[in-house]
């Protein structure tokens, strides 16, 4: 952060205090709601799987670290890391799809992949998800995670 020259040590305290609250006011406008999620979801398999994906819930999870989604076809659960919280739109897109062709094939073969080609950004999110990894293993270098 750039603080201007000459505050008091008091006075820079409080700016730094103004300038968090900001950007945590910022950061909880883009996250998505349960709710939107779902509905997020019902449009986006109307869009590409003709409505065939059907999930009986789409819901934000914390505890959920080493995969970005995961689903339970039986019950037609979906369930997103809140890593992806604040992540550009075209992203959390390509894992609600992902899962969302999950309750139609299991596993990633062929058709699997087949149907989520119907989204043209799948290559670009894929990749932004994987630049995402590698910088989390480079702790040190600043202003690379999560961009
Ligand atoms: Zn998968």
């Amino acid at each position: 952060m750039l603080i201007p020259a000459r505050m008091s040590e008091a006075e820079e305290q409080r700016w730094v205090s103004v300038m968090l609250d900001k950007l945590a006011a910022q950061e909880s406008k883009r996250v998505l709601g349960d709710t939107e999620l779902s509905e997020r979801a019902q449009r986006l398999s109307a869009q590409y799987f003709d409505g065939r994906a059907r999930p009986a819930s789409v819901r934000w999870v914390t505890n959920q670290n080493t995969r970005w989604g995961s689903c339970t076809p039986s019950e037609g659960s979906i369930r997103l890391s809140h890593r992806l919280q604040g992540m550009p739109e075209y992203v959390v897109d390509y894992v609600l799809l992902h899962e969302l062709a999950h309750l139609l094939v299991p596993g990633h073969g062929p058709r699997f992949w087949r149907l989520l080609e119907a989204y043209p950004r799948t290559e670009r999110a894929k990749g932004y998800l994987e630049g995402v990894v590698a910088a989390d293993r480079l702790p040190h270098l600043p202003g690379v995670r999560g961009e």
